[in-house]
């Protein structure tokens, strides 16, 4: 693991330049009413990219009235689905246009490695609002039986204004997965993004009005979430609030959104159980398990971040997990061969550090890692831990970092009930070729979705959310849409009772 050198060659600011560091409102880039200002950092460096204007709640007003106005006034919801989707269409189409641009500023901000975003982030982010493209002439309601000479049917409506509240771990994704639905509904849109990553997300709203999406329909308003975050969630124009990010902030969105009794999605944390069978292919389950936990240095919702493994293969499992680790590739994320970056901000790397600390003070064994590396930028070695018991912090809490925790366990009826013993419930994951107990498991498990023998799989067409804290509603698929539409049912007599 070799810190490689931290520059911006001449690739990097040509991304840079392309991004309008404003707020996106109304179909203008605009400073924020009182000149507030932000910075966003390289997580390589710490440096400053760029400074970003700051929404304040009046910035957020603004937006609101803009996507207000673009709902009730303007041409959005009012023009035909197919015409709708097209615009959908092109957006993803000037997306693919600009892919490298696009992934070189989502690891700038971010701090993923180039390769990943190039070849995953970018490309699920433009399948997504395809997907949903898709369902915009798709999206009618029924025609209802009904007692007595009456017709009724149904129209599925747009809500209006939406506020959508987004993350920094995979900021162009999340913004595509909320996108999508809310716009093939007809929805306008106000967009909180996170004041880690708000980058790629001013790009994609540029090419948004290019692809000829009617001004004030995507308004995109960095700034923090104290302020710009909850002035949007409490925002009385706002016919309902979409939001990905802790549990912790998702309890507080739920409550203002009750004021105004407007409906709440919520992605929210995880703390997803990965359960290793004794017949497992011991080589493929301990790259599943690393990838299920590091991937994104760890900063994922999903996180295979309790990997338990049955006590006959255990020994031997943490052997090669460790070897695994060590082998890992962390430096640069603009080196090709790099599979790991650094965190996307001290807040996070400290975070992380102190879990580390807190896992060895329980009493885990630190099989490997546990540092940061270098004396700049927020890296940290990939870390094993072996001997995590489940009352341990580093096994109950979110940690969203590189830190793998390596439980023992020994009959399924007991490893199903320590798996589903956690406030969580996001997903959860089953490694073995024995049928009944992959089913039992699947079944069994308390999760939004649960992959057996894979990790991380997303299709656009599949729902994924989460149970208990893990949030409400669901993304992707038919399912995705119906939180962004709302049902009008008209009555209708008939002149005589018909069939
Ligand atoms: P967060 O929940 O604070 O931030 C997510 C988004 O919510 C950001 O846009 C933020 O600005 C906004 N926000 C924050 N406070 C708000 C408020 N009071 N009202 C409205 N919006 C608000 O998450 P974070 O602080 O960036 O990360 C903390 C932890 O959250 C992480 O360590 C991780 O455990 C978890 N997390 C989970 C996800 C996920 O995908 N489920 C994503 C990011 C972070």
């Amino acid at each position: 693991a070799v810190l490689q050198k931290a520059d911006l060659h001449e690739d990097l600011k040509k991304a840079l330049r392309s991004v309008k560091p404003k707020l996106l409102i109304d179909g203008e880039f605009v400073d924020a009413a009182g000149g507030e200002t932000f910075p966003t950092e390289d997580p390589r460096t710490g440096d400053v990219l760029l400074d970003v204007a700051e929404a304040q709640e009046r910035d957020v007003d603004r937006a609101v009235q803009a996507a207000r106005k673009a709902f009730d006034h303007g041409p959005w919801p009012r023009m035909s689905g197919r015409e709708r989707g097209l615009l959908i269409y092109k957006l993803a189409d000037l997306m693919e246009e600009h892919l490298l641009e696009l992934a070189t500023l989502e690891s700038l901000d971010n701090g993923k490695p180039l390769s990943v975003a190039k070849s995953s982030d970018l490309p699920e982010a433009i399948e997504h609002l395809r997907y949903f493209a898709g369902w915009a002439d798709k999206i009618h309601g029924l025609t209802i039986p009904t007692a007595g000479k009456m017709q009724a049917h149904t129209y599925r409506e747009p809500l209006g204004v939406v506020g959508q509240i987004i993350p920094w771990n995979f900021p162009i994704l999340m913004q595509a997965w909320k996108l999508g639905p809310a716009l093939a509904a007809g929805n306008t849109i106000v967009m909180k993004v996170a004041e880690q990553t708000p980058l790629s997300a001013l790009r994609v709203g540029e090419l948004a009005l290019e692809a000829g999406i009617p001004p004030g329909v995507l308004n995109i308003i960095p700034g923090s979430g104290s302020v710009a975050g909850a002035a949007l969630a409490k925002h009385k124009g706002v016919d309902k609030i979409a939001f990905t990010g802790s549990t912790e902030v998702g309890k507080i969105i739920m409550k203002q959104a009750a004021e105004n009794v407007v409906p709440v999605t919520l992605e929210l944390g995880g703390k997803s159980p990965f359960v290793v069978c004794p017949d497992a292919d011991l080589d493929a389950a301990v790259e599943c398990a690393h990838q299920a936990l590091f991937f994104n240095m760890g900063q994922c919702c999903t996180a295979g971040s309790r990997t338990f493994v049955h006590e006959s293969i255990y020994d031997e499992f943490v052997k090669r997990a460790v070897k695994r680790a060590a082998e890992k590739a962390v430096g640069d994320p603009f080196d090709e061969s790099t599979e790991q970056g650094p965190q996307v901000s001290k807040e996070q790397f400290e975070k992380i550090l102190s879990y580390i600390d807190k896992g060895q003070q329980e009493g885990a064994k630190l099989e490997y890692g546990g540092k940061r590396i270098g004396d700049k930028g927020y890296y940290v070695e990939p870390t094993v831990f072996s001997n995590v018991t489940d009352e341990m912090s580093i096994a109950k809490d979110e940690i969203f970092g590189p830190v793998q925790s390596i439980l023992k366990w020994s009959t399924i009826g007991e490893v199903l009930e320590r798996a589903n013993a956690t406030e969580y419930g996001l997903a959860a994951g089953v490694f073995t070729q024995n049928l009944n107990w992959a089913t039992t498991l699947s079944r069994g498990l308390k999760a939004g979705t649960i992959w057996v023998n894979t990790w991380n799989t997303f299709d656009a067409g599949v729902p994924f959310g989460g149970y208990k804290l893990s949030g409400i509603g669901r993304e992707h698929g038919e399912a995705a849409l119906s939180h962004y539409t709302q049902t009008k049912s008209v009555y209708q007599p008939l002149e005589e009772p018909l069939n």
